[in-house]
């Protein structure tokens, strides 16, 4: 039996679903993998591994000092882009909190540095909390990829990876509907398995 710590490994090693590189709202859509056996592998678990997720992406610098209020937003984020992307590939109506928070992560994000005054050495412009503000403008780019995804052309391919449990989201190239050739293993395997007990 292999430790919840081994699994989640594994998970990190598991290669990007197609269209993860290009669209950073895929990706963190499938940020939390869900394994047979009922567990998940949450890449954004703690507020480390939620920093080591944005650094390699470019959304955040080394040592950004994320907190866990920072993670618990980006986790939130995940939880409406996943509702839209469900919502589209299911053809039904999104949920308009799901919208709202899109539009919301895009519009928050500070345009410029705000002016302050120093008692001593007089007024000065300066981001006053850079933690926060690197996290704002990370989710802005999510948010801004999100609404880009769900209205581009590829939205059309946008597809939930058909071997259960798996809970990822891929663009479709072709037929293959897996986000994985290990989910694609696992799909043929329970298919072969229920063609076995069908015959005997
Ligand atoms: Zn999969």
């Amino acid at each position: 039996m292999r430790s919840m710590e081994e699994l989640v490994r594994e998970e990190v090693a598991l290669p990007s679903a197609p269209g993860e590189d290009e669209h950073p709202a895929l990706a963190l859509a499938n940020s939390a993998v869900a394994l047979p056996g009922g567990h998940t592998a949450d890449l954004l678990g703690t507020p480390a591994q939620a920093e080591q997720w944005l650094t390699r992406r470019d959304l955040a610098p080394e040592g950004t000092g994320l907190a866990e209020v920072c993670t618990t937003q980006l986790r939130s984020l995940r939880e409406q882009v996943r509702s839209l992307l469900a919502s589209r590939v299911a053809g039904q109506p999104a949920l308009p909190a799901a919208i709202a928070a899109i539009n919301d992560a895009m519009t928050r994000v500070p345009t410029a540095p705000l002016l302050l005054w120093d008692q001593k050495t007089g007024p000065y412009r300066a981001t006053p909390h850079p933690t926060t503000a690197i996290v704002e403008h990370a989710l802005a780019v999510i948010a801004a990829d999100a609404a880009d995804l769900l209205t581009s052309p590829d939205a059309a391919r946008l597809t939930a990876c058909a071997s259960p449990p798996c809970n990822r989201f891929l663009l479709k190239h072709g037929r293959r509907q897996w986000c994985s050739t290990r989910c694609g293993d696992r799909a043929r395997a329970a298919r072969a398995y229920a063609r076995r007990t069908a015959t005997e």
